[in-house]
């Protein structure tokens, strides 16, 4: 069976971002990009279905700029045998995302698609659960643990109050959670040999699908400031605080 993953490259989650000036989005000159956390949890799921003996080959598949290639390697060099950037300028937004994957999976034929359960750039949480309509398949969203099992695969999801399992037939779409696993560091000498691996460029323009975007960003603001914390001399301090001040008492 072979596992698509789709990667996306985001500012870094450790980069303290600016916006504009303008207030027209988020300033990315000069930012340090990385894979979206959530897929690098996907691709350690991936690879560790496939070191299972579950899963023959890992395909990693990002969709933007010309330097999405990065983070291809970064899932190669993590341990996915091979990569696909379909290249694309400008924010693409998710429903031209899932439609491009659909293309994707038309070619590839993979058993098991495992995305991100959201990008931390747009917070969307849409690619997974559109691909999932538009293929026509099962979906397991959140998954915080994987099973194959009879032919189908168990997903543990994180709902509110608690864990669900259910079982899906394949093929289907998986979109990872926090707590799925940790994923592991790209080891120098996996670098090195992911330089290697072949990486397929294609104009994502040659799918036919509509990139122009749906939603206008009217407004793109900092979070207010928030007040420094303060030290209280007693808990009785603290009560009369809540009550007075926070009013939450
Ligand atoms: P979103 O729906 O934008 O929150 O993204 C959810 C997941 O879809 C991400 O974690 C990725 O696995 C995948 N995804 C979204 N955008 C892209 C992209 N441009 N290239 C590759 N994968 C993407």
């Amino acid at each position: 069976m072979k596992i698509l993953v789709p990667v996306k490259r985001v500012v870094d989650y450790n980069v303290n971002i600016r916006v504009k000036a303008d207030g027209s989005g988020v300033d990315l000159a000069n930012v340090k990009m990385s894979m979206n956390p959530f897929d690098e949890i996907a691709v350690e799921e991936a690879l560790r279905l496939r070191e299972a003996g579950a899963a023959s080959e890992v395909v990693a598949v990002s969709i933007g700029p010309k330097e999405a290639q990065e983070t291809v390697r970064t899932a190669l060099a993590m341990g996915a045998d091979r990569g696909i950037v379909l290249e694309a300028e400008g924010n693409v937004e998710p429903l031209a995302v899932a439609k491009l994957l659909k293309a994707i999976v038309a070619e590839e034929a993979p058993g098991l698609v495992i995305l991100g359960k959201q990008a931390i750039d747009d917070d969307s949480n849409q690619t997974g659960q559109m691909l999932a309509a538009l293929l026509g398949w099962p979906q397991g969203t959140f998954a915080s643990k994987l099973v194959l099992a009879d032919s189908g695969i168990e997903v543990t999801r994180e709902v509110d109050g608690g864990l669900q399992t259910v079982r899906l037939a394949l093929p289907a779409i998986i979109t990872a959670d926090l707590r799925l696993n940790e994923p592991r560091y790209a080891s120098l000498p996996n670098i090195m040999k992911a330089k290697k691996k072949p990486i397929d460029f294609r104009p994502a323009a040659q799918y036919g699908v509509d990139l122009t975007p749906r939603l206008t960003v009217l407004k793109t603001a900092e979070p207010p400031a928030r007040p420094a914390g303060r030290r209280l001399a007693s808990v009785a301090e603290l009560v009369d605080r809540l009550k007075t001040e926070a009013g939450v008492l």
